[in-house]
């Protein structure tokens, strides 16, 4: 039973020295041993970058978007350019090794190495995912928080790296604590001038009437792969889709809300900031069924 598997890559981008030269593009590691040096500056200082990308029945789901995606917050930190071809196989590699499971995950890490070296580090690790049922189906209490950040921060102070799916995410678990304590399970951001913005792990979409909404791209948050299959899946409904700057008041009327990830998929929000809320079952099961059985 394999049910985690390491692949480290020899030379994650092709604007640096491999470091094994000579050596295979990728190779197996022991996921329970030290692989990553101490000095490693993912490690001390959050430098670097991720992807979690879902798979279902040992397809990978949305690739090419979290590559895309991947390549973007690369260039946001001035990494070197992740060489996709590499990081394909390493997937790909990684999720042969996997056990054959429903459901599984593999996450990319791209570091920026140990200082003054120069080359990248990059790892593939896969996983079989936990069981999200509840979820799915019960739904999830949410409260909305202040992220402090202006809506236009991408634009105004890009080293502040917003939009960005960067190592540095302390901020996003302390957010789920505090979610925590005050008796919820997730949390929204809310810019500094009150739009909705994203999840800590996931992108906001919402319905009203025959239409589902998500705020968009350009406001400091992920472009998010599940919103981009969830908006496909209500097309194929016959649903209209659209982006829309929403507020923590346009939540509370909505006539559903979710929160859309990778791994957990659509989670149904059943509470926002203590006021019950409508779930969409029927379309919540639709959703996760259609995110489940993604092939590509
Ligand atoms: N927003 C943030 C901050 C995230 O970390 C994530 C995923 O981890 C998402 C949105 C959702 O992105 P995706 O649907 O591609 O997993």
């Amino acid at each position: 039973m394999t049910r985690d598997v390491l692949t480290i890559l020899n030379r994650p981008s092709r604007d640096a020295a491999a470091h094994l030269p000579g050596a295979p593009a990728w190779h197996f590691a022991d996921p329970q041993s030290a692989q990553v040096s101490a000095l490693d500056l993912g490690a001390t200082r959050g430098d670097g970058i991720f992807e979690t990308i879902s798979v279902g029945d040992g397809f990978p789901q949305a690739l090419e978007h979290h590559l895309r995606r991947f390549v973007k917050s690369a260039a946001a930190l001035e990494l070197p350019e992740p060489d996709l071809d590499a990081w394909r196989a390493a997937i790909l590699a990684t999720i042969a090794e996997l056990d054959p499971v429903a459901e599984s995950f593999v996450k990319t890490v791209l570091t920026r190495g140990i200082e003054g070296d120069g080359r990248p580090t990059g790892w593939a690790y896969g996983a079989v995912s936990g069981d999200f049922t509840e979820q799915r189906t019960r739904g999830i209490r949410v409260v909305m928080l202040d992220r402090g950040y202006r809506r236009d921060v991408e634009q105004s102070s890009p080293w502040l790296l917003a939009g960005a799916k960067t190592l540095s995410y302390a901020i996003n678990r302390a957010a789920v604590r505090e979610a925590v304590r005050r008796g919820a399970d997730d949390v929204i951001f809310v810019s500094s001038d009150g739009v909705v913005l994203e999840g800590p792990t996931s992108t906001v979409v919402f319905r009203r009437g025959d239409t589902l909404l998500s705020p968009g791209t350009g406001l400091g948050i992920l472009d998010g792969t599940t919103q981009a299959n969830v908006f496909r899946y209500a097309q194929s409904l016959g649903l209209e889709t659209a982006f829309e700057l929403a507020t923590p008041q346009t939540l509370l009327a909505a006539d559903a809300v979710w929160l859309v990830s990778s791994v957990r998929l659509a989670a149904p929000v059943r509470e926002l900031d203590g006021q019950k809320l409508a779930i969409d079952a029927v379309l919540t099961a639709g959703m996760n069924e259609y995110l489940r059985a993604l092939r590509d």
